[in-house]
């Protein structure tokens, strides 16, 4: 595993990204020569990798398949020769779901997979996808928007207190339709912030949450301030899905970021 050293607040940076290995729409090559030709400066692609613990979660319709994963570094180590120079360099990352049931199996695995960096994300409350679809979350009860915010933050401070990678995917992630809980998350998040710092990890600012009902960034702007008195770094990611989002927002985001008290 590489260390990466985090480059603080930059838009030339960019390691949340995913081509159709997983669900995005362009070719890993497309998107690789696409952050170069946009100037990006260090890109790292993170298809999903989902090893989902209980049937009918229909991870399969978003995640590579499992078994795929050395043919991706493969594709990407070749794209690594070819692209790498003084101006740009690709890193080699997937997004993994972290889930009670199974993480020491799936981080052992990555960890051993030739990988430059892992990023640790949570789209499902137990079974609940929380990031699917937006009929998911109609005519819930706001009881049970509020249970699946809770299980969304214990699931994360489990997370953050792993050792075993290395960036937190958009933290806040349960904001995206807009369907917010009745109780101040705050704490539980202060929690998952706080974990990070002892255990190294950097989160993201990610600007895919602008073009989504809840219309900013993730995390808020009061917890990428957390994140900043707790020397947390912050990495601004697209979380690109094709080549036309692949530095969405980067200039509100830097903004946001030199902003940040
Ligand atoms: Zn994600
Ligand atoms: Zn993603």
């Amino acid at each position: 595993m590489l260390k990466i050293v985090f480059p603080g607040f930059n838009s030339k940076v960019s390691l949340h990204n995913h081509s159709d290995w997983s669900d995005g729409q362009d070719t890993l090559e497309a998107m690789c020569r696409g952050a170069k030709a946009a100037g990006l400066r260090l890109f790292g692609m993170s298809d999903h990798w989902v090893a989902a613990p209980k049937p009918n979660m229909r991870e399969e319709t978003w995640s590579m398949k499992l078994e795929r994963l050395p043919q991706y570094v493969k594709t990407l180590k070749k794209l690594q020769d070819e692209l790498n120079d003084n101006s740009f360099q690709l890193l080699i990352g997937v997004e993994a779901d972290y889930f009670h049931e199974n993480y020491t199996q799936v981080f052992d695995k990555l960890n051993n997979a030739g990988l430059d960096y892992i990023i640790g994300s949570v789209h499902y409350s137990d079974i609940f996808p929380i990031d699917h679809d937006a009929a998911d979350w109609q005519g819930l009860s706001q009881a049970k928007i509020d249970e699946i915010w809770t299980i969304y933050w214990e699931k994360m401070i489990a997370a953050a207190e792993l050792g075993t990678f290395e960036i937190i995917g958009h933290l806040d992630l349960p904001k995206k339709f807009a369907y917010m809980p009745s109780f101040d998350y705050m704490p539980m998040a202060i929690k998952v912030l706080d974990a990070a710092q002892k255990t190294g990890k950097a989160i993201e600012l990610n600007t895919a949450g602008w073009d989504k009902p809840c219309q900013e960034q993730y995390p808020s702007n009061a917890l990428l301030e957390a994140a900043r008195q707790r020397h947390i770094p912050t990495v601004i990611s697209a979380d690109a899905h094709a080549v036309s989002q692949l530095t969405r927002h980067f200039d509100e985001a830097e903004t946001i970021c030199r902003a940040l008290p």
